[in-house]
């Protein structure tokens, strides 16, 4: 039997992080003392309220079918949390809850691109994006940047990737995987291209709550009225109240673009997991303390993995200015990033990964969601391995 795959799945890049990561976990089966560097998510523990809310729904009976886009008291909660946190706008009519806020990516690109449209993704990116924008029958149009520009495109690096067929930017600020933030400024003024060309933007804010040194979040939807017409954001409550495996994302759009979303939510997944739901209204409404705590946590390794890495021979780091990773370049090392992660895995047990998965060759991520413990040991290992490349 001969299967023909769909061309859009066939034109899917398979996960590149993928090998090395089951090359890791069979290592630690095995009974291998492997330090993982590969997390992208939190390391903490859902805190306990919103636990027991999803637990006190599911032991009340709330499990059946909700509404398609999400139970009315969450996308109000959502609806708040982006006026008080956000100064923005939103009917819970413009409010869509996914499957998680890759779910919600996911069904922004398949709302708005389709064949013959190209989109605009700075790189490094988030590995999903081209994926979801090929899958749509659209093209992904990669712009680089590098580590001496902070991994920011520019408003003219962007004025000259338009062309007619351009539907959508793509931002995440702040990124994975760099830990890049734009200023306020500076992503203002990429909205500003946008809407002088008439480009949408998919702006990815995942990790609004993660900035360090006391960087400001600014959402792009809130510029001008303008902005908050071109832009639709992306959001969940993964990475701010470690809700990984809850799959639950949520999505603030213009009308229009939120009625589409819920048409193909409607036919594809239904309503996210319904005693979930009631765990992140919970989320939103209930104490932040956690929050606190957990940054004064990732400020500490942060600034001990930056500053190991700045000291290893062959390797330059950029410092994050949020989310959890750093991005160091390894290309003094002579390695490009897919031998240098597979052998530094081979030879000193560490799992990193290759950054030619965000399509950037030349340099590795390092998760930093993971303890102190593994921080140091794991880096004295890096640092054995780099010193015998670099000598
Ligand atoms: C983690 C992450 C998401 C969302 O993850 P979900 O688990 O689907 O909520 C979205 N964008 C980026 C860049 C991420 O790193």
């Amino acid at each position: 039997m001969q299967y023909r795959i769909s061309k859009h799945a066939a034109a899917l890049t398979p996960s590149l992080t993928l090998a090395i990561d089951a090359k890791a976990k069979a290592m630690k089966a095995e009974g291998q003392d492997v330090v993982g560097f590969g997390a992208g998510e939190p390391d903490f523990d859902t805190p306990q309220h919103i636990k027991d809310a999803a637990v006190a729904a599911l032991a009340a009976g709330f499990t059946k079918y909700t509404p398609s886009s999400g139970i009315a008291e969450l996308r109000q909660a959502i609806a708040d949390k982006f006026k008080r946190d956000n100064g923005l706008t939103y009917k819970p009519s413009q409010i869509i809850v996914s499957c998680g806020g890759k779910h919600s990516c996911f069904n922004a690109v398949m709302a708005t691109c389709q064949e013959g449209d190209e989109v605009i993704i700075p790189a490094p990116y988030w590995l999903s994006y081209p994926e979801m924008v090929k899958l749509a029958g659209a093209t992904p149009v990669i712009l680089p940047t590098t580590d001496a520009s902070d991994f920011k495109v520019t408003p003219d690096q962007l004025r000259a990737a338009i062309t007619p067929r351009t539907r959508l930017l793509i931002v995440n600020s702040p990124s994975n995987p760099t830990g890049s933030l734009y200023t306020p400024a500076e992503l203002k003024e990429l909205g500003d291209v946008c809407i002088e060309r008439g480009v949408l933007i998919l702006s990815d804010e995942i990790y609004e709550k993660l900035v360090y040194d006391g960087a400001e979040h600014v959402s792009m939807a809130s510029f001008s009225p303008e902005h908050y017409a071109h832009t639709i954001v992306t959001h969940g409550f993964a990475k701010a109240y470690s809700m990984t495996g809850w799959r639950l994302g949520f999505m603030a759009a213009p009308e229009p673009i939120a009625k589409a979303v819920d048409a193909i939510q409607s036919h594809s997944t239904s309503n996210p997991t319904s005693f979930a739901q009631k765990g992140a209204v919970v989320a939103l409404t209930g104490p932040q303390d956690h929050l606190k705590l957990w940054l004064a946590e990732y400020t500490k390794r942060r600034a001990y993995a930056f500053h190991r890495l700045s000291a290893m021979p062959g390797v330059t780091c950029v410092n994050a200015k949020g989310a959890f990773y750093l991005f160091p370049n390894i290309a003094q090392t002579g390695l490009k990033s897919t031998e240098f992660c597979a052998r530094m895995l081979e030879e000193e047990k560490v799992a990193a990964v290759p950054g030619v998965a965000f399509g950037a060759d030349d340099n590795v991520r390092i998760s930093y969601a993971t303890s102190m413990t593994n921080i140091e040991k794991g880096l004295d290992r890096m640092e054995q391995f780099v010193r015998r490349l670099v000598k």
